[in-house]
Parts: structure tokens; C-alpha cells; sequence
């Protein structure tokens, strides 16, 4: 099912994110990690969103779109999920590279949740199961927001 969202603000764009993670520690963990593909142009707001959903697991520490840094992990504090793992594929190359830093064990472990900026571009080996969103720049303020969750 696809639920479609207009956001005004930044906070509201967080919000839906947050909405989203209540829902995912809600869920009995599966056999695999739980993937979240984010597509969508440079500033439709993925990284935004993964602000929100970070706050909606109850992660303090700061999520930056990584200039440099393809992944970061943060530990997820009570819950049956025990880590967000943050990939952003902007700079890559190909699914390859996300490969070498050990992608099919990241996403093979149930306690994680792995969310992918610019999923599009590794689509090819991401699992069936893959939640995917896509962003798209309406005007300065405005973003359309789709949800096939
Ligand atoms: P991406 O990760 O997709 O490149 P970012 O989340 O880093 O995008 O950037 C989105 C930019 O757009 C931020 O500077 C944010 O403040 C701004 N913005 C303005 N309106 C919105 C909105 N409704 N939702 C999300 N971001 C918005
Ligand atoms: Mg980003």
C-alpha cells in the first residue's frame, strides 16, 4: 500500500520519519534486517526524514548527511532492534562498493535497521522486503512524500 504525504517545514518531514520508526519497533523482528530504501533528489529531504526516524528510536546522536562517510552505525537502546546502520550513496560508484564494506552481513543481521539514502542507486541488491520512500522537491518549502509501506 503507498501513502502519499505534502510536508510545509523540515519538522513536519521529521515527523513522518518518526511516525514510521514507532511503527518498525512495534514490529516482531524478521529473519533479516529491516531495509529502508530513501530515494530522491539532492535536498528533497532524506536526510531529514532519517532525523526524525533516528528521534523515533530514541537516537540522540546527531545524523548528518556524510560528506565523506558512506556508513555509520548507531546503537538503538531498548529495543529488540540494536542498531541503525546510515548508508548514503551519493558518492558511490556501484553496488559494489557498498558490497565491499560488508552490506550482505549488515542486512542479514534481524537486530538491524538499515536505512539507504540515494537507494536508487543500489537498487539491484537490495532485498525483496525493502521499504522504499521516495522525496520529491515540490518548491523551496514543499516536499511530496511517498510511502509504500
Ligand atoms: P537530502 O538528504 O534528500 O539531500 P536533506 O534532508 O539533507 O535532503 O535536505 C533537505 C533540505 O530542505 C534541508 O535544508 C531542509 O531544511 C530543507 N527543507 C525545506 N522544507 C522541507 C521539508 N518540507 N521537508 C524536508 N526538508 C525541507
Ligand atoms: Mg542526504
Amino acid at each position: 500500500m503507498k501513502k502519499e504525504y505534502f510536508t510545509k517545514t523540515p519538522q513536519e518531514t521529521r515527523e513522518i520519519g518518526k511516525k514510521l520508526a514507532e511503527k518498525i519497533l512495534r514490529k516482531p523482528l524478521s529473519l533479516k534486517a529491516q531495509v529502508i530504501g530513501l530515494r530522491g533528489d539532492l535536498g528533497a529531504g532524506k536526510t531529514t526524514f532519517l532525523q526524525g526516524f533516528a528521534a523515533g528510536l530514541s537516537i540522540e546522536e546527531k545524523i548528518l548527511s556524510p560528506t565523506f562517510v558512506i556508513m555509520k552505525k548507531f546503537k538503538i537502546k531498548n529495543s529488540n532492534f540494536k542498531k541503525l546502520v546510515h548508508i548514503d550513496c551519493y558518492r558511490i560508484e556501484g553496488s559494489s562498493q557498498i558490497k565491499e564494506l560488508g552490506f550482505e552481513e549488515i542486512i542479514s543481521d534481524p537486530q538491524n535497521i538499515v536505512v539507504i539514502e540515494w537507494a536508487e542507486r543500489v537498487e539491484d541488491i537490495l532485498p525483496e522486503e525493502t521499504i522504499f520512500i521516495d522525496f520529491r522537491f515540490m518548491n523551496k518549502e514543499k516536499r511530496k512524500i511517498l510511502l509504500g509501506f
